[in-house]
């Protein structure tokens, strides 16, 4: 950019303040209308996001003009997830605090990579680990590392234990690649979630490898399913299953695990927040004896996008595999966070964690996650009560339910969805299809429950009418 004068248009917006304070009145705008806006966003509102086809402008575009578009197609477009009435796969809102401390953060922009770069995101990345390890109740000793969501956070917690084991073997993965490794076997649940295939694939391991060991009802595994582990395997625990939100037996699979030296990883993107409750504590015995965990902060915990976090209980593993040095190499006597994820610059989340944590406290933090359980219990008797067919033991935020028939059950969750009312998404239960609803936004009140309810039972008349209707014309065809 060597014309002085946008230089010194730049200079002059970040002096005079104007494109900020008109972002700002458009951001309190939406904040005024989410509880009323459309969960989902209407056909015209989608319609409308043609007018973003366009070509690259050859020359610079006006700043407040660029805004203006963004609130004008883009608020409208918007699925309304803060607020309490959208409970689409598993979905957290964002604690105010937490938006204000990351508005404030986008300001800083600051580099997370290394504490020469950013003592605020290190120092603030310190605490949080600190903070979580004690709040989850994991060994002491365990590290974290800060990235964008549960999918990299397993990709980073499976490196870990892949190069451990094959160290422990004898095979430094580092300096020897993986081909011509020894085997490894990987022992995971037939209801893994996709991203931890999707882990495994990227880390070297195909499918051949994977041992699926059966699941209950529930989706959780069978204990006396697993097969014999050795030194040589990685264990995948889930904690929460997406569709029943049900946990693994983490206690028993961890025991065998740890007198095999085998690695065990869980999957808690949205379930490892149990240990955070007394309460729900019993959902996680022995969460403790795991080697890695990973979770997202950006659902149950109400963070804003994108806040994922891997907590490995040896520092050197997640570090080394981390770093493909082979060994565990600090840069300094603070922490830099690039040690601990994949990317080297990355921004800041941590901060809006911290201001999160340190605003719920231990207390809070408890009755957020209490508080999304016990709404989804209420959620679904009130469903229950109501015709449903309940589908699932609802012991933490998801519920799953459906009609009659499966015809019946796919046409009530299109009409909900279009309903604009509320928002769920739709699994496959059972070979079946079936409406998966998570409770997952602080925001959620027991009237929006009530409301959701009511659509639910309209979306359902309208289906069966759409189904006599059909029939009638059917039989006048015939
Ligand atoms: C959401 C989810 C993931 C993936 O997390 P992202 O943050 O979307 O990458 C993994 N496992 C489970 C059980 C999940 O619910």
């Amino acid at each position: 950019m060597n014309r002085p004068e946008i230089r010194e248009q730049m200079r002059h917006q970040l002096s005079d303040k104007t494109l900020f304070e008109q972002a700002k009145a458009y951001a309190y705008d939406y904040m005024d209308s989410i509880f009323d806006k459309r969960v989902y966003p209407a056909p015209e509102a989608i319609k409308g996001l043609e007018i973003f086809n366009e070509p690259l402008p050859h020359t610079a575009s006006n700043p407040s003009d660029i805004l203006e578009l963004l609130h004008q197609y883009g608020s409208p477009a918007t699925v309304a997830q803060t607020a309490g009435r959208y409970f689409g796969f598993v979905n957290g809102s964002s604690i105010p605090v937490s938006v204000a401390a990351k508005w404030l953060s986008d300001v800083w922009d600051q580099n997370a990579a290394l504490y020469v770069i950013s003592p605020i995101a290190s120092k603030l990345e310190e605490v949080c680990e600190k903070w979580l390890v004690k709040l989850l109740g994991l060994p002491s000793e365990t590290a974290a590392g800060f990235v964008g969501g549960s999918s990299t956070a397993t990709l980073c917690g499976l490196a870990a234990g892949r190069n451990e084991l094959l160290r422990k073997a004898g095979w430094e993965v580092s300096e020897k690649g993986l081909f011509g490794a020894p085997n490894l076997r990987v022992v995971l649940g037939e209801q893994a979630h996709a991203s931890v295939f999707k882990a495994l694939a990227l880390l070297g391991i195909g499918k051949d490898q994977l041992e699926k060991v059966p699941v209950d009802a529930q989706g959780r595994m069978l204990a006396d399913k697993l097969p014999k582990l050795d030194s040589r395997t990685l264990v995948i625990i889930q904690a929460g299953n997406v569709n029943t939100g049900a946990f693994d037996p983490i206690e028993e699979i961890c025991e065998k695990a740890n007198q095999a030296g085998a690695w065990v990883h869980v999957d808690g993107a949205f379930g490892l927040w149990a240990a955070a409750s007394k309460n729900r504590q019993y959902l996680v015995p022995g969460l403790h004896k795991a080697d890695s965990w990973s979770a997202d902060a950006h659902k149950t915990l109400n963070a804003p996008y994108d806040c994922g976090i891997i907590l490995c209980k040896r520092r050197d593993a997640l570090v080394s595999a981390l770093q493909s040095t082979g060994s565990y190499i600090l840069y300094s006597e603070n922490r830099d966070g690039m040690l601990y994820t994949p990317e080297m610059s990355r921004r800041a989340r941590a901060v809006e964690l911290w201001a999160l944590l340190k605003y719920l406290g231990q207390q809070g933090l408890e009755e957020l996650v209490d508080g999304l359980c016990e709404r989804a219990k209420v959620f679904s008797e009130k469903l229950s009560a109501n015709g449903f067919n309940l589908l699932n033991e609802v012991a933490y935020n998801q519920v799953l339910v459906s009609c009659s028939t499966p015809e019946i059950t796919k046409a009530t969750l299109e009409n909900i969805q279009n309903s604009g009312e509320c928002w769920c998404g739709g699994a496959l239960w059972d070979g079946k299809p079936a409406i998966r609803i998570s409770v997952c936004s602080w925001a959620t009140s027991y009237e929006d429950i009530d409301r959701s309810v009511s659509a639910f039972i309209k979306a359902r008349s309208i289906a069966q009418q759409q189904k006599e209707d059909s029939n009638e014309a059917n039989t006048k065809n015939e």
